[in-house]
């Protein structure tokens, strides 16, 4: 750190991604990427845009827009895209949360709403997980706060019912209610439609996990056509153009390949569900998951311990450094055949 720094950021830890290590290195199942590369239409597509890139990028995304709204059953007015939905989630956290409005989230969640309430000066409450981990929706009724929810959260994959987001959302009227729905297409209800009928709802989502465009960076939020103009008023205040132009192509193919999408997601589901079986019949004790990863424990190995062992072995998998999750490893659910591979690896580190 320079003695130039300010400080207002003496106090701020920045996030700490997942490791992101030379290809080929491990089998990469720590960050939640999909093991499936984009469609295949998007080579063309990208070379059509790449000799336009001398022009600046269209700010208002207006074909990934439109055809975003047609496939959500929205409108274009109640659309924003950005740099990733991490940009999303920094433009909500600035613009709903501040000395009077604190946020509240629970206290084992996406690591980086730790990370803008520093950042932004947000002193947050952190709300604790029931026993099972679970969030219990009672937690946030009335708070007089902004809340923000992972749904299904992470890194646990348990989901609340779209009933209860609609009492958390009814209950707190006078706040803005933001659901983070980055793995809501491996098994969750998204709260999209519940957007046209409440005003304080946020529903924020990427193409990072589901849409096989991590490296892309492309995010979005869905809501109230005033809460989008509040968004826009932010996004033009620090970057109009955070979409770049070949992203913009990239999430518009991404929605015109519908099968090629939802094709990845059924063979990721699919091999989760098998995957978990395979861990039970071992001994495992796994979290039942609506998203593209698990969180598993066994009794004979620690999370760090198995952490270690897998990534000796060349398997990269996350572990949490916190007392109430570290017994737990958190694996990303990629091809068949490197989940094969891993379980055999599994069965040669417990010895059975
Ligand atoms: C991965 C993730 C994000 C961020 O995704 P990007 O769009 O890649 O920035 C946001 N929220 C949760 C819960 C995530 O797991």
């Amino acid at each position: 750190m320079s003695k130039y720094i300010s400080k207002k950021l003496d106090n701020l830890t920045a996030y700490t991604p997942g490791e992101q290590p030379k290809q080929g290195e491990f089998i990469k199942l720590n960050t939640n990427e999909s093991p499936y590369p984009p469609p295949p239409t998007c080579a063309n597509a990208l070379m059509d845009e790449v000799f336009s890139l001398n022009l600046y990028n269209d700010n208002n995304c207006t074909k990934l827009t439109e055809a975003f709204a047609e496939s959500y059953d929205v409108s274009t007015e109640n659309v924003i895209f950005s740099n990733g939905s991490d940009e999303m989630l920094a433009f909500c956290f600035y613009g709903f949360c501040d000395d009077t409005v604190p946020a509240v989230f629970p206290e084992i969640s996406y690591g980086f709403y730790k990370v803008y309430s520093q950042l932004f000066n947000i002193n947050p409450d952190k709300i604790p997980l029931a026993d099972d981990l679970s969030i219990n929706y009672k937690d946030y009724l009335n708070k007089n706060a902004t809340i923000v929810i992972a749904n299904p959260n992470a890194p646990t994959g348990l989901a609340l019912s779209l009933t209860e987001i609609e009492e958390i959302v009814t209950s707190n009227k006078n706040n803005v209610v933001i659901i983070d729905e980055a793995y809501v297409d491996f098994g969750g209800d998204s709260a999209i439609p519940l957007t046209k009928k409440y005003d304080n709802l946020i529903v924020v989502g990427t193409f990072s996990k589901s849409r096989n465009l991590a490296g892309a960076r492309l995010g979005y939020a869905v809501a109230n056509k005033e809460l989008i103009v509040d968004l826009n008023k932010i996004k033009y205040s620090f970057n109009p153009y955070n979409v770049n132009a070949l992203t913009q192509t990239l999430g518009l193919q991404s929605i015109l390949q519908d099968d090629y999408f939802n094709n990845c997601v059924k063979k990721i589901v699919t091999v989760r569900d098998k995957f978990t079986k395979e861990l039970e019949d071992l001994g495992f004790n796994t979290i039942p998951s609506k998203a593209n990863f698990i969180f598993t424990k066994h009794s004979k190995i620690s999370g760090e311990n198995l952490y270690l062992e897998l990534r000796k072995a060349g398997v990269l998998v996350r572990y949490f450094d916190d007392p109430k999750i570290n017994d737990y490893i958190r694996i990303t659910i990629g091809k068949a055949a490197e989940m094969d591979e891993v379980l055999n690896k599994i069965k040669v580190i417990l010895e059975v």
